[in-house]
């Protein structure tokens, strides 16, 4: 089963995401380590004392950056609110503890109030202790008492915010905690790159002590050898096990029985892995070869982090930019891969590398709640609709998140061959953006036509938070508070 979720909602610009990314700052430092993130993330795994969740800003949700300003109660956001609500465990509302009571509080406490979810009440932008003091006395009213100032410029209150927030969540994460620390699940991690590239010097560096060969000749380090070990990130530790492999060689140049079975046991080490660790060589980058492993990697469908090695010798030659840039170019089939400059040798951005695992095994975590991703669908669709195909265009109607590892989405569409590879390329990259930046997860489509969708009909009623609230019904309620509160005339 996927994480419960925690929704932060409330109206525009009390600091929703500026509270979500507060919440997650630990780990998004580590992801903007890299620039190219190019969409603010909607959700993101976290972990509050052990007790782990589904984080989502619902102030992110349908809304770049550039367009802060529309209505939370307004049409398809709205919608997507709702969604999120529905499949929400615990509810963060975030207030303003600078304006007090708006109307349109008092809106959110209503629709609240409605859906009797547990609702924990962050009043945000208390700057100061006088402030603090007074929030609780000034949000009692909206009718929740969990009420905790918080203040996400000064990074003051999370803490006993996320106690607040945890102590709600369902309890069955807490006795799955309990098995897996009995035998923790180790992360296989397959270190793979052509002969000479570092990969000894690398698992060494990892290991902390000299366990395999290193030397200059290539191929010194023949068969794949499996380590297991517990990496360290500040206070963290993540069990591992590290499958170090002979270096992959080009089929034509394989002379002896020994490197063919060197070869295959690279390859059988990447579809063993659950993340890949590819090592590129920056003082001669992207060669024939290594094209070679990458497309390996990318066929296996493993999540990836490429790892350019000896920066401390190409440094000398190019800049950090131009060197990405140039990756990218050449290597345009690894575009979802995050790129890491180290060096293996002096230990250049090497303890980046653990902190970064850490942060994709969380995001091999996350399964995408249905209600969320048929919504972020609509949202992506509205605001870039597919191009026309003769007289038709290419519809989704509904979709879901089977499995992550790779993570694996069904969508059912009016017709496959009407949805260009353009198109399909846009929406990976879109669901990546939103929902598992840079963890070097390939995003694996399924278009299943609109006949299966009938066939498919009762899961589709079953699935959670799917189902959509009248426009209708929702404007005359809509209508009925403005009503009572004066807003506008009866009758
Ligand atoms: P959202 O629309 O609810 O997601 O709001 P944002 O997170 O975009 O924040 C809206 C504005 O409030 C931004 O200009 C933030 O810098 C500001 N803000 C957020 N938290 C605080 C806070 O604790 N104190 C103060 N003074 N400003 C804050
Ligand atoms: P493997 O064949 O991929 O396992 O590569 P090795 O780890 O055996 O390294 C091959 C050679 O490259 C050794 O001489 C290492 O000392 C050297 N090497 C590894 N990493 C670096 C690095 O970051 N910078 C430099 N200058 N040399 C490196």
């Amino acid at each position: 089963m996927g994480l419960p979720v925690v929704a932060i909602v409330g109206r525009p610009n009390v600091g929703k995401s500026a509270l979500f990314n507060y919440i997650l700052s630990k780990r998004l430092s580590i992801v903007h380590e890299q620039s190219g993130v190019t969409r603010d993330p909607v959700m993101s795994p976290c972990e509050h004392y052990g007790r782990k969740f589904l984080l989502v800003d619902t102030g992110g949700l349908g809304t770049h950056p550039k367009e802060k300003n529309v209505d939370l109660f307004d049409g398809m956001i709205r919608e997507q609110v709702m969604q999120v609500v529905a499949d929400a465990s615990v509810l963060i509302w975030v207030v303003n503890c600078q304006e007090g009571i708006t109307p349109q509080d008092e809106e959110v406490a209503d629709f609240l109030h409605k859906t009797g979810k547990t609702v924990v009440v962050a009043a945000n932008k208390a700057d100061n202790d006088n402030v603090r003091k007074q929030a609780f006395g000034l949000f009692a009213p909206l009718g929740y008492l969990d009420i905790h100032a918080v203040c996400c410029t000064h990074t003051y209150g999370a803490g006993l915010l996320m106690d607040a927030v945890v102590e709600h969540l369902p309890k069955q994460e807490e006795d799955a905690e309990g098995e897996e620390e009995k035998e923790p699940k180790r992360l296989k991690i397959a270190v793979v790159g052509r002969p000479n590239v570092g990969k000894s010097s690398l698992v060494n560096r990892l290991l902390g002590n000299k366990r395999v060969m290193v030397s200059d000749i290539p191929g010194t380090t023949r068969d794949a050898i499996d380590v297991p070990v517990d990496l360290k990130y500040n206070d963290e530790i993540l069990p591992a096990t590290i499958i170090d492999t002979a270096g992959m060689r080009r089929k034509k140049q394989i002379d002896s029985v020994v490197e063919f079975f060197s070869l295959s046991r690279s390859e059988t080490a990447i579809k063993r892995a659950d993340i890949v660790l590819f090592m590129i060589d920056a003082t001669d980058p992207c060669t024939t070869q290594e094209c070679r492993i990458g497309r390996v990697i990318v066929d296996a469908r493993k999540c990836c982090i490429m790892l350019a090695n000896k920066w401390d010798i190409a440094s000398k030659t190019i800049k950090e930019k131009e060197f990405i840039q140039h990756v990218r170019e050449r290597m345009p089939f690894m575009d979802h891969a995050p790129l890491h400059i180290i060096s293996a040798l002096n230990g250049y951005r090497l303890k980046g590398i653990v902190g970064h695992l850490l942060h994709v095994r969380e995001q091999m975590g996350v399964l995408i709640p249905t209600g969320v991703f048929n919504q972020f669908l609509q949202d992506t669709f509205a605001r870039t609709p597919p191009p026309m195909s003769g007289t038709k265009r290419f519809k989704c109607y509904y979709g879901t998140m089977k499995q992550n590892n790779p993570p694996k989405f069904v969508l059912f569409c009016n017709k496959r061959s009407l949805c260009p590879a353009h198109y399909m390329q846009f929406l990976q990259n879109q669901i990546r953006d939103a929902f598992f930046p840079e963890a070097g997860l390939p995003i694996v489509m399924d278009l299943r036509e609109r006949t299966k969708i009938d066939e498919a009909d009762d899961t589709r009623k079953a699935a959670a938070g799917v189902k959509r609230v009248k426009e209708k019904e929702y404007q005359e309620e809509h209508r009925r508070v403005q009503r009572r509160r004066g807003y506008i005339k009866k009758g």
